[in-house]
């Protein structure tokens, strides 16, 4: 049973607990594939009682404030545009997240192209011809109003689910409409 505080509790880090004291024989990993049954069956589950659209808002939103504690957890905001990336790219890589590579960048306006391959969400899925990664729009989204303090849209324009074989997101403000 959850409790009442729950409703208005903010997520913070140490809800995630002490793994090593919590797991001293099983450790910090589990497979790929069991963190997909999680997802998949919660996706399912979203979909089935608020349809595709509010899912996928759910996704972004979820990770949009994983991305925001993410970034406070692993990343410094004060660093340099490039070696902002620079330890993105490597802690997604270390933390086996995705390969993260920047395609394009435009800073004056504020666009990136950046993709993930090997990721973790969506590699090897069977093709649907979707773009399925709304979690990481929204956790990228995150990642990055952390580090500007501004508030950014982030779309999936190709992922491995759409025949992709690497997610590509473009990285933009947000503007208001
Ligand atoms: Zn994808």
């Amino acid at each position: 049973m959850l409790s009442k505080n729950r409703e208005t509790k903010q997520f913070s880090w140490e809800d995630l607990g002490n793994i090593q004291i919590g797991r001293p024989n099983l450790g910090n990993n589990v497979p790929v594939e069991i963190f997909r049954l999680y997802l998949y069956s919660i996706r399912d589950v979203l979909v089935k009682k608020y349809g595709v659209e509010n899912a996928s808002d759910f996704f972004r939103d979820a990770g949009k404030l994983a991305g925001i504690h993410f970034c406070k957890k692993y990343l410094n905001v004060k660093s340099d545009f490039d070696v902002f990336i620079s330890d993105l790219r490597k802690i997604f890589f270390d933390l086996k997240m995705g390969d993260v590579r920047i395609e394009s960048v435009d800073l004056e306006n504020f666009n990136i192209l950046l993709t993930i391959a090997e990721d973790l969400d969506c590699s090897g899925l069977p093709i649907t011809e979707e773009e399925i990664c709304d979690y990481e729009e929204g956790f990228l989204a995150g990642v990055f109003r952390e580090y500007m303090k501004k508030e950014f849209i982030v779309r999936e324009i190709d992922c491995w689910a759409n025949g992709g074989r690497i997610c590509r997101f473009r990285i933009k403000y947000k503007t208001e409409s």
